[in-house]
């Protein structure tokens, strides 16, 4: 049997779509770094030695320079235009990933004696907790349990507290939040959008501080960015490292240090193609396209597979799944769609069964070409 399904995998057709024949490349399923738009990776490879006439690559501008300062303001300009982001807000490109940002929050929102509330719903916000607590008190408000989301009426929140924290979408077990909790009156909300990040309009003003890394959905790995409201920069607390410190890092534009130039500039292609592309508006339509595919793929086959989180708790970019009743047949469905050119659909080390990331460059092409392959094994095995 398991002779058999590999060799059928190694002898399939290739990937049917025009696009991915023209580049040889596959559907890449990754949870992050995540899959790029063709056009963004052509243009940079147009860039790459000589950008726009200055005779240097990106990779070797001064970040003082004129061509660079003017790719890092575009790329600011219109990350501005695409979450339609209030004057009222600093955006920092910054490096360390979303994880330096769990020591950067309550360092620069919070006293060592201060109180700050994290809502703990997956792995992500889990160790923004504990990360968290090293700061400052951390207390969990509420935990979920990895399928849902905790009611926002029995959170325990903390009167005074300095931000309540969450993660607005849980990369690992595919829970997302689709609306913003309200918290307390006068408490700055902090999302973790990592994973969700410019997948959706946003409304940024009901936020104190929003931070992601790029790798997921909007560019390379390498730089995180931090949307945060002015009025919460100016206190950071003593002791914290200068490359930590939101306020100097704002004074400086990003640049108290060398800042990851390249992944800037991909980062800034990206918004731009976005911007060209209907904007978040017409990404959360095809974003609510890919996911409902997948989802109604797996409810149509009568168990076979299984979607372990609460349909109103679902991700609209990480989708979980499993084979409930022959788990073994896992392994087997993970190499097969590899053999298809789908690739990168086993699920995180610490859940097991399958993981579809389906972030904003994913084609609806590659979504629909999963969902017919998840039918027709399942169809296969269930005789
Ligand atoms: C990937 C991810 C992180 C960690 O990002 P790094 O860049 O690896 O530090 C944190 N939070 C969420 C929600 C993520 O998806």
């Amino acid at each position: 049997m398991r002779m058999s399904t590999v060799a059928r995998a190694a002898t399939a057709a290739p990937p049917a779509s025009s696009q991915l024949r023209a580049h040889g490349r596959v559907y890449n399923f990754s949870a992050g770094p995540a899959c790029l738009p063709t056009a963004v990776l052509e243009q940079a490879q147009k860039d790459l030695l000589n950008w726009q006439g200055s005779g240097m690559s990106v990779m070797e501008m001064s970040h003082r320079g004129k061509e660079f300062i003017s790719i890092a303001d575009r790329a600011e300009a219109d990350l501005r235009e695409l979450l339609a982001i209030p004057a009222n807000y600093k955006v920092l490109f910054l490096q360390g990933g979303a994880s330096t940002q769990f020591a950067a929050v309550p360092l620069n929102l919070a006293g060592p004696e201060d109180a700050a509330d994290y809502v703990v719903t997956g792995a992500w916000s889990k160790k923004a907790l504990g990360e968290g607590k090293r700061f400052v008190r951390a207390n969990a408000a509420a935990t979920g349990d990895n399928k849902s989301l905790p009611a926002e009426a029995d959170w325990a929140l903390t009167p005074g507290a300095k931000y309540l924290h969450y993660c607005a979408n849980e990369t690992i077990g595919g829970v997302e939040f689709k609306g913003v909790p309200a918290g307390l009156e006068g408490v700055p909300l902090v999302a973790d959008m990592s994973s969700n990040f410019c997948a959706r309009p946003v409304d940024v003003a009901r936020y104190g501080v929003i931070y992601a890394g790029a790798q997921k959905n909007v560019g390379p790995a390498g730089v995180t960015i931090v949307i945060v409201r002015e009025d919460l920069l100016g206190a950071p607390r003593e002791g914290t490292p200068a490359m930590l410190n939101w306020t100097s890092m704002a004074k400086e534009g990003s640049m108290a240090n060398t800042p990851p130039c390249w992944s800037i500039y991909v980062c800034g292609l990206v918004f731009r193609h976005m911007l060209d592309n209907g904007g978040l508006a017409a990404q959360e339509a095809t974003n609510e396209r890919k996911a409902k595919i997948l989802y109604d793929a797996i409810a149509a086959t009568d168990g076979f597979y299984a979607a372990p989180v609460d349909p109103a708790a679902r991700s609209l970019t990480n989708v979980p799944f499993t084979i409930p009743a022959r788990p073994e047949l896992e392994k087997d469905f993970i190499a097969e769609a590899a053999g298809r050119g789908m690739v990168q659909l086993k699920g995180h080390r610490s859940v097991g069964g399958m993981r579809a990331s389906i972030y904003n460059f994913m084609p609806v092409e590659g979504v629909q070409r999963l969902a017919d392959f998840m039918t027709e094994f399942a169809a296969r095995h269930q005789q």
